[in-house]
């Protein structure tokens, strides 16, 4: 249907109907690709509607709006934008390509109001929408009752730590039932308080928004757009005002429509669409608490709290004193939505989906929350306690122990340097390079900023994120890394088939150089934020020569328009490749020639190399960094980099791997970079260590047969450098090294199938 126009006669809209396949619009909705007509009417799927008095255009381009759940979803065609001229014109690939980004922009907003449509709309409508989502039947889950003696639920592992204190149960919901609420006998004037009542909260979201953002990081305040645009949606104050009409009672009428709305989100298949529905009962909290006079500000938590919640909601961070937190338990949600992204940034320990918490637990009764495992304990017994409060109590200890001793450099015993960084994603993930001592940022993952949006950032939003990173982190460097969605990391706005192989398929830099204007806007934005000077360019997925030429040439051109225009930049901003596909390792030494520094991807490189799919639990006992394949691999990056004098680090998951750090610093590697919290522990291990020994270590561990004669050697070192009775960190490393040998013998019981 015509659901818009700009140009097209306005008693078209609503009123022209196309099928998908039909006319050109039709078959870009089919294929989902855009396309660009020079003549269109001459083109024989041209379907010609005279209402909308189009004939008086020449030429067409038409992008399809393209939104996917999750990367298991195939993508789905919400609608096609179209762009029509007078006179003839001859569309360039540019054009194409902006088009297909505005597209990409828009998709989301539609998709919200499709969603939202879904109550406001008639029942033809709603059973459209929810063939097209695909509706799900929703069985309701039971709650378990409380056992006697300490309770164990289980719900999803989201935030790692551990936290034991009293339970705080989250009161900022209404409860609907037994709220005394008395309506106003006149309708109008219970219309006039819900009215206000909606204009407080909007009012709310907004000041929400830029405190959260002025505290953790404009990634943060933006989720809370997504609670504006449902607050200020036409069919939800329309389904509002006609339900007061008829019932008379305004908080009814929020617990009522919201309601609705949520069931229907919940109905979903699809987590990311079903995650909408708490936005939409957050957003009924909000006004219903309006409604009552209510103020959810100055919750006042005593010190070590475990927060109990109904649901995890990005909100709760902007009203609850976050320090005071020990950890998150929320009843429902899951480890993707926005307040475990929150919750992780601000390394709060967190278990969502916890089903029965809220029935099981009591106000002040303790708790006991391991992130890690996804458990909860009510209600302790002592043995249990005792025990959680020494694993809790050593691993304090040692961080705080370490971070006291930030300042010491990472050098080895005989003086060799080694540079530690983190590995960033969010602009609060900044605080933590600072607690631990990391010595910069060695990759910041610029797609997390596309997840929490679930889009593409624009321009303007990547500027801002990019160049507080910088200044943050100011002189200390930031190796900033360009877009690496598709595989596992998928956003709505892609439009993202599902493949086959998705590892192998369209992802990371093979994206980006097709979806130009995205990628230009990117580097634009990454450009204007290096003229510090300490800014590096990092591309990754590079597989061949051709990709990095390709990329030069964008980022000269970008760089020209730049000067052009007056804005400042590093002009020899560096540009390195991620190291991450097995091909770029074997031609590293080609590769060497095209850029300017190394970093090694070795999460990617091991699942390429050792064809293990780095996602896929049933294979996870056959990924294994340390197999001689991707040492030797990352031996002959090292050469390469080394024999034409440009720098190389490594930044996959084994740089913060106790067992891998031996051998990496005997192969030579400049820089290591890992998540912020072990770069302590990293660095207690480096300064243990003798290059020259390690050196040696790293010769033998390329000549061994197996991954298990490789930990042996790396637990050998450990062990002779005292490192297992370290104070802090030594029954931490044993247990990695005990870890390491029970996983070996159990390969060794059951082959390496399973
Ligand atoms: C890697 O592949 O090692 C890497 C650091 O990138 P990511 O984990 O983001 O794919
Ligand atoms: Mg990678």
């Amino acid at each position: 249907m015509l659901a818009a126009s700009v140009g097209l006669d306005p008693a078209a809209v609503g009123n022209v109907r196309l099928r998908v396949g039909e006319g050109l619009v039709g078959h870009v909705a089919e294929s989902r690709q855009p396309g660009a007509y020079e003549n269109a009417r001459e083109h024989p799927a041209y379907r010609y509607f005279p209402e909308t008095g189009e004939e008086r255009f020449h030429s067409l381009m038409a992008a399809p709006l393209m939104v996917s759940g999750t990367a298991a979803r195939s993508a789905l065609c919400i609608g096609v934008l179209v762009v029509q001229t007078v006179a003839r014109r001859s569309f360039a690939d540019a054009d194409l390509d902006l088009l297909n980004t505005c597209a990409q922009v828009i998709a989301p907003v539609v998709m919200n109001s499709q969603l939202l449509a879904l109550v406001s709309g008639g029942e033809e409508l709603r059973s459209r929408i929810l063939a097209e989502l695909g509706a799900a039947s929703g069985a309701a889950v039971g709650e378990p009752g409380r056992a006697e003696g300490t309770v164990q639920i289980l719900g999803n592992a989201t935030s790692r730590g551990i936290a034991i204190g009293p339970v705080y149960f989250l009161e900022d919901s209404v409860d609907w039932d037994s709220t005394d609420y008395e309506a106003r006998p006149d309708r109008a004037e219970e219309w006039r308080d819900l009215e206000a009542a909606l204009e407080e909260a909007r009012r709310e979201l907004h000041d929400l928004r830029d405190d959260v953002r002025d505290r953790f990081g404009p990634d943060f305040g933006a989720v809370f757009n997504a609670h504006i645009q449902i607050l200020e949606d036409k069919g939800l104050v329309t389904k509002l005002r006609a339900s007061v009409s008829e019932g008379g009672n305004a908080l009814h009428a929020v617990r009522d429509v919201c309601g609705e709305y949520a069931r229907m989100f919940a109905a979903l298949d699809d987590p990311f669409f079903r995650e909408r529905g708490s936005d939409v009962e957050d957003v009924a909290q909000r006004v219903a608490s309006k409604l009552l006079g209510e103020r959810n500000h100055n919750i006042r938590l005593s010190e070590g709290t475990v927060v109990v919640a109904e649901n995890l909601l990005p909100a709760h961070f902007a009203l609850l004193e976050t320090e005071k937190i020990a950890a998150i338990v929320s009843e429902r949600g899951g480890p993707t939505s926005h307040g475990a992204i929150f919750a992780r940034a601000l390394e709060i320990p967190a278990v969502t989906g916890a089903k029965g918490i809220v029935k099981s637990a009591r106000a002040g009764e303790e708790a006991i929350v391991d992130g890690e495992s996804g458990s909860v304990y009510l209600s302790p017994d002592d043995r249990l306690r005792s025990e959680y409060q020494r694993a809790q109590h050593k691993a304090l200890v040692a961080v705080e122990h370490l971070d006291a001793l930030a300042d010491r450099p990472a050098e080895t015993r005989d003086g060799r340097r080694v540079r530690l960084s983190a590995n960033v994603g969010l602009v609060s993930d900044l605080r933590l390079v600072e607690k631990h001592g990391a010595e910069g940022v060695g990759l910041f993952r610029t797609e997390l900023l596309a997840l929490v949006h679930r889009g593409f950032p624009s321009e303007e939003e990547q500027l801002q994120l990019y160049d507080g990173v910088a200044e943050a982190m100011s002189p200390r460097s930031v190796t900033i890394r360009t877009l690496d969605l598709g595989g596992d990391k998928a956003i709505p706005q892609l439009e993202l088939e599902r493949e086959e192989n998705p590892q192998l398929g369209w992802r990371s830099i093979r994206l980006s150089l097709s979806h130009v204007a995205s990628f230009r806007s990117q580097l634009r934005a990454i450009l204007r934020s290096s003229h510090r000077g300490n800014m590096r360019l990092l591309i990754p997925m590079i597989s061949s020569v051709h990709e990095i030429r390709e990329v030069r040439a964008l980022v000269a051109e970008v760089r020209e328009e730049l000067a052009r225009q007056g804005h400042r930049f590093d002009p020899s901003l560096p540009l390195g490749i991620m190291i991450e596909v097995p091909a770029a390792a074997v031609i590293a030494d080609v590769l060497a020639r095209e850029c300017d520094f190394f970093s090694i991807g070795t999460n990617d490189l091991t699942q390429y190399t050792l064809a293990v799919d780095r996602g896929n639990e049933r294979v996870s006992h056959l990924y294994t960094p340390l197999h001689p394949a991707v040492l030797s691999l990352i031996d002959r990056t090292v050469r390469a980099a080394n024999r034409a004098r440009i720098p190389v680090s490594l930044c996959g998951e084994i740089a913060s791997n106790p067992l891998a750090v031996p051998i990496l610093v005997g192969m030579g590697l400049g820089e290591l970079s890992g998540v912020a919290s072990a770069v302590p522990v990293v660095k207690e291990i480096v300064r243990a260590l003798d290059s020259g020994v390690a050196r040696e270590d790293a010769r033998r561990a390329l000549e061994v047969a197996t991954v298990e004669e490789v930990n042996e050697i790396s637990a050998r070192r450990l062990r002779d450098c005292g490192l297992l009775e370290h104070p802090d960190i030594g029954e931490w490393l044993t247990r990695a090294i005990e870890r390491s040998q029970r996983r070996a013998n159990l390969l060794g019981d059951r082959g390496l199938s399973r």
